[in-house]
């Protein structure tokens, strides 16, 4: 499939073979292929080299989405990120991060990083525009969240990049919560891109997969260490994301219609403080957000006017969305993340990075809007 097709004919027809005249991929549920000669031990075809039809096909699609050479899935968002970290923070080396990050890598940077000898920096995030301030001798990768969680900052991207490249540091970021439809972080210079593809990748919430994309040369490095480690997708999972893949953009516009339709609406209740939203212009990042993204994304926060109780019997009110961590999904969840996503940190840490415990996230579905709003106006209005 030409590069050049749009996003929609890309979804669904890039990476795809036919195999026995099959008009959809089919699940390769072998784990070894017969061996042709192979003279490397990843090149032999086998399930945990992440080399199989399954994972080739697969790989093709989400590369051609993220505009990059080449994929590699991953058995969750968790082993797409450490393994990325990684296979790009040699030992004795540094990774500069922004300070509010997912929940599990923060814990993983903080917790697991030294162990495996390597050293982390924060910045705040609000401080994106000079982050040369916080580099330091060894700093061999920068990371970040293309809209952090949970309070949906963006950071500036271009004054990243720009001293990234003036000094030949590596670039990674996350794009989960944007999505390839949104945002393309490797045409604006990014090097490597990390998925939980849990999330809007696959859509449906009922799979756990990860990808790393970037250039053939470094997706190759990745590789070596994720067959050592092991976490790799299965062929069953391979489908469902590919086929979940295959509807992201007509997902992505209804979730950006709707985040956007009931960001504005959450305005207005009276129970709610201040709404979190890029695509709103009181949001402190709506600006680079409207310049660099198709789309604001489906992920809205909120902060609540009254106690924890009152918030609490207010969530029990709402008859649509559905308390549960995670996002990207069809359906609408909405959680307290200090009490989900950033529960390991203290409260002092939390405080730090503007996370109250009357914060709420909320992951907007592709219910009809009208009944969201109704129903957010019964819970909190
Ligand atoms: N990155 C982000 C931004 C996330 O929100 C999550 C999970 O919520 C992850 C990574 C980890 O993904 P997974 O749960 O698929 O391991």
């Amino acid at each position: 499939m030409g590069k050049s097709r749009h996003f929609d004919t890309l979804a669904i027809h890039s990476g795809e073979q036919i195999y026995q005249r099959s008009v959809t991929q089919p699940i390769f549920q072998s784990s070894t292929y017969i061996f042709e000669g192979e003279s490397q031990y990843t090149d032999v075809t086998y399930g945990r080299l992440s080399n199989t039809p399954n994972h080739q096909n697969l790989s093709d699609k989400l590369a051609a989405l993220e505009k990059t050479e080449q994929g590699l899935v991953t058995s969750s968002g968790m082993s797409a990120v450490t393994t990325a970290l990684l296979a790009f923070v040699p030992p004795g080396g540094r990774l500069l991060s922004q300070n509010t990050l997912y929940g599990g890598t923060h814990y993983f940077l903080k917790d697991d990083f030294p162990f495996w000898n390597r050293a982390v920096d924060f910045f705040p995030i609000e401080e994106s525009g000079s982050i040369t301030n916080y580099l330091k001798a060894g700093t061999a990768a920068i990371y970040l969240e293309t809209i952090s969680n949970p309070l949906l900052r963006v950071p500036d991207f271009e004054k990243i990049i720009a001293v990234a490249k003036s000094k030949n540091i590596l670039t990674i970021i996350d794009n989960t919560f944007a999505s390839p439809y949104n945002f393309n972080p490797i045409e604006m210079g990014f090097d490597i891109v990390v998925h939980s593809a849990t999330k809007y990748l696959n859509g449906h919430t009922d799979v756990l997969a990860g990808a790393i994309l970037g250039k053939s040369e470094k997706i190759e490095e990745a590789r070596k260490l994720l067959c050592h480690l092991g976490p790799c997708l299965d062929p069953h999972a391979c489908f469902l994301l590919n086929r979940g893949l295959k509807t992201l953009g007509i997902r992505m516009r209804q979730h950006n219609e709707n985040a956007l339709a009931l960001a504005k609406h959450l305005q207005n209740l009276n129970r709610i403080e201040k709404v979190f939203y890029p695509g709103l212009e009181s949001h402190p990042d709506h600006a680079r957000a409207k310049k660099w993204f198709k789309g604001f994304g489906g992920m809205i926060s909120f902060e609540y006017k009254g106690s924890i109780e009152d918030l609490e019997r207010s969530l029990k009110r709402l008859m649509i969305p559905m308390v549960a961590p995670s996002l990207g999904g069809v359906e609408s969840l909405i959680t307290r993340p200090s009490t989900t996503s950033h529960s390991g940190l203290s409260q002092e840490e939390r405080t730090k990075l503007g996370i109250k415990d009357t914060l709420v996230r909320l992951s907007v579905g592709l219910e009809d809007v009208s009944d969201l709003e109704a129903d957010f106006t019964e819970a909190f209005g």
